[in-house]
Order: C-alpha cells, then sequence, then structure tokens
C-alpha cells in the first residue's frame, strides 16, 4: 500500500492553492517550506523524495467557522472536510478568529463584512440558511459531496473508524450493519436518516 504525506503550506495558500500530497517521504528542501501532517505519526519521514500529485484546488482545503455557522460546520464535516468551529474554539473576537485562521493554515468562512474584508482569502456569506450558504461555498469552487463512508465526526471534527460489530452500542437500530466511532469524542455513526436529509440538502445546491 502506498502512504501518502499530507504536506500543507506553512506560508498563507493562495485561493487557487493546491495540497500537494508525496508518497512517502518528503526532502529537507520541502520541509523548509512544507508542514507534514501525517494520519501516521508513529512513522516518521525519510529523506528520499518520491513521485508526488497535485490534487486539485479544494480537495484539501481546511476550514474555520466564524460564530453562527454550526450549522454549516456539521455539513462541511460530513462531506469530509476538517472544519473548526470558532465557537467550540472559544474564540469570538475578530482578532482571535483571523489569527486561528492564519496559524492553522485556514480557509475562515464568515458572515462578517469587516471580519472578511481584513481576513487574506476569506470567504464572505450573505445567506443566513444552509442551503443559501453551501450554495455560496459551492460557486466558491468547494466541492459537495457526502463520501462513500463516513470519514469525519460531525460533533467534534475528529476522524472516524469503522468498528466491528460486536462493539456497536444498544442504541444502534438493529437494521444498521455499518458502525464508525469518533475516535477523539467516541460518538458513534453510522448511515440513518440524518445522512439522507444531508444528502436531499446537498443535492438542491
Ligand atoms: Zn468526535
Amino acid at each position: 500500500m502506498v502512504r501518502y504525506w499530507l504536506l500543507q503550506p506553512t506560508k498563507r495558500p493562495a485561493r487557487s492553492n493546491t495540497t500537494t500530497r508525496f508518497p512517502v517521504s518528503a526532502s529537507r528542501r520541502l520541509r523548509s517550506s512544507f508542514s507534514v501532517v501525517t494520519p501516521w505519526p508513529e512513522i516518521q519521514p525519510t529523506e528520499q523524495l518520491m513521485q508526488f500529485e497535485i490534487l486539485p484546488a479544494g480537495m484539501e482545503r481546511r476550514f474555520l467557522l466564524d460564530v453562527m455557522l454550526g450549522k454549516l460546520a456539521t455539513y462541511l464535516r460530513i462531506c469530509g472536510y476538517d472544519t473548526l468551529y470558532a465557537h467550540e474554539e472559544g474564540i469570538e473576537a475578530d482578532d482571535a478568529i483571523r489569527k486561528r485562521a492564519s496559524s492553522t493554515n485556514r480557509t475562515l468562512v464568515t458572515r462578517d463584512h469587516d471580519l472578511a474584508a481584513r481576513t487574506a482569502d476569506a470567504i464572505l456569506l450573505h445567506s443566513r440558511h444552509i442551503e443559501g450558504q453551501l450554495s455560496e461555498l459551492y460557486n466558491n469552487g468547494l466541492e459537495l459531496k457526502l463520501p462513500s463512508q463516513p470519514e469525519r465526526c460531525s460533533v467534534c471534527n475528529g476522524c472516524v473508524d469503522r468498528i466491528a460489530l460486536d462493539l456497536r452500542p444498544e442504541h444502534a437500530p438493529d437494521t444498521v450493519s455499518d458502525i464508525w466511532q469518533c475516535r477523539e469524542c467516541d460518538q458513534y455513526f453510522w448511515k440513518g436518516s440524518h445522512w439522507e436529509r444531508i444528502q436531499e440538502t446537498i443535492d438542491t445546491v
């Protein structure tokens, strides 16, 4: 199996930024301008640089959502996007939000005109409703699509893993055979009516 390191620019990416995946390792020169993020922390990069591929713009975008956008955070996480929500992070002041977006290389999404104007690469939303907000993100080039199976916890943004059937929680419906659990908050997930409602909403975009 080929394993990929996800390398993220240490400088704020441009709107048209692409994220680069390098199989196996990154050279010293590359690591001076990229930070290495990997889901396999026990494995350290080697010095040997292998081939790489550039993902389409938007595929690996990470977001920080301003307060009042909690529902949108849920949708983006279910679509697989790494999404922090300012309210959950305990930050409300504009400067703190701008700083967090910058320090974590995230695109800020906000309905605050002034905050958007003062933040590089921010996305300003106008709609108060989830359908409108999703449409605005789609018009900003964001792909909105449910993954074939849950990837990210809608509650805390943690990654989820499929669990063995004998570990299924008592409250899971008997008709459900595939269950995932969040690595961070232990929440269980399955594709139920909630998943279908989100799919229906996305279909309207
Ligand atoms: Zn979680």
